[in-house]
């Protein structure tokens, strides 16, 4: 066992089993241990490739869409561009680009960065200073920090990170999964609570699920998509939401680990390998109602960027490529969008002030 098994062995030792949302917590973001305070786990030598690595369309596209939602906001002089967990600043690099092409938009701009991982902050503040854009962005570890004000938010690959709670629906009635340390094996496994009723957390579809199914519930997720909401219907503007999960809310059990780009044993060596569990986007949208917001979608990604056009930049691109260039783009722009690839199950949710009009992609 490494520094993170230790610490959690004598955790719970001291303190009895962590619900599956205390171990996520532990596993990324313990500070010095935890997966994403240690490095750069994307691209092809990490453990796992994010769309906006694969190619620049997939920021520039969303650049190009923050830039119309501004003007359909009413072109407030400034605007709160917020990205949540912005990985090696890649997209937000590609974003501001893109969004060179609207110089009023890019003078609006005030960057705000949602960030917990030291290293993954300096990658961020590098990659904004290779674009040229480093202009003054602020970082926070929590989106609570964030300024109020209009607001234009993005996040990639950012709600899947975020722990859950897993409850099985048992003959005796529902039990929490836990994770428990077991002294004879001196390795993590799981185990059920005492029998109770269903938790409020639950889906009110799934309280009545049948014995043998598995219920996710993400607080946080529903805390940050409430205040998300609430600040855009106090203050305007839009978000963009992208991640894999499932369009209404369902049983299943989603937590995966993911190490080298490929599934990993979520108890084996916590903290070595990425661990993520599908979003359930019907409950982000019912959190953000809740709050005064609209939402449009989920939208299939691959929907979603083949009506703004993905089609005609890739050829763009292609037309002042190298015939290598241009082979990697067609094999980038398939990626994106095939559903066989990351264009089914991966969607995208924009939450709204409610007087906006339908933002783009979502007509
Ligand atoms: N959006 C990027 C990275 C996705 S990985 C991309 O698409 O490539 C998740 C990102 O969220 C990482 O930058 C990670 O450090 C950050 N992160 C994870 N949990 C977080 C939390 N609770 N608060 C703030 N940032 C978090």
């Amino acid at each position: 066992m490494g520094g993170l098994g230790e610490h959690l062995r004598r955790r719970i030792a001291l303190h009895g089993p962590l619900t599956v949302a205390e171990y996520m917590a532990e596993v990324l973001a313990d500070p010095r241990h935890g997966y994403y305070m240690k490095g750069d786990p994307f691209g092809a030598a990490g453990d796992f490739t994010t769309a906006p690595e694969i190619n620049q369309m997939f920021g520039e596209l969303i650049g190009l869409w923050c830039a119309v939602v501004w003007r359909l906001m009413g072109e407030p002089r400034a605007v709160n561009l917020v990205e949540l967990g912005p990985g090696r600043g890649t997209l937000l690099a590609d974003l501001l680009r893109a969004a060179k092409t609207e110089p009023e938009f890019g003078a609006a701009v005030r960057l705000h960065l949602v960030e917990t991982s030291p290293p993954l902050r300096a990658r961020q503040r590098q990659a904004l200073e290779v674009a040229g854009l480093a202009d003054g962005p602020v970082w926070y570890d929590a989106f609570a920090e964030v300024p109020e004000g209009p607001l234009l938010l993005v996040a990639n690959e950012f709600f899947d990170a975020l722990p859950i709670r897993q409850f099985a629906r048992t003959d005796l009635g529902w039990r929490e999964r836990l994770v428990d340390f077991d002294e004879a094996s001196a390795r993590l496994r799981f185990v059920l609570s005492a029998p109770g009723g269903p938790s409020p957390l639950m889906p009110p579809s799934l309280r009545e699920a049948p014995p043998g199914s598995m219920i996710e519930v993400c607080p946080a997720a529903l805390s940050l998509a409430h205040e998300v909401a609430r600040r855009l219907a106090g203050c305007g503007g839009a978000a963009l939401i992208v991640d894999y999960g499932h369009p209404e809310s369902a049983a299943g059990d989603t937590l995966q680990a993911v190490k080298r780009h490929a599934f990993h044993d979520p108890l084996a060596e916590p903290g070595t390998a990425d661990l993520t569990a599908h979003v359930d986007f019907a409950a982000l949208a019912r959190a953000a109602a809740e709050a005064g917001a609209a939402s449009f979608g989920p939208l299939a990604q691959g929907v979603f960027f083949e009506r703004l056009g993905i089609a005609a930049r890739a050829r763009a691109l292609q037309a002042r490529a190298t015939p290598r260039q241009a082979h990697d783009l067609a094999a980038a722009y398939r990626r994106l969008v095939d559903p066989a690839e990351m264009g089914a199950l991966f969607k995208v949710l924009a939450l709204t002030h409610p007087t906006l009009p339908a933002p783009p992609g979502f007509e």
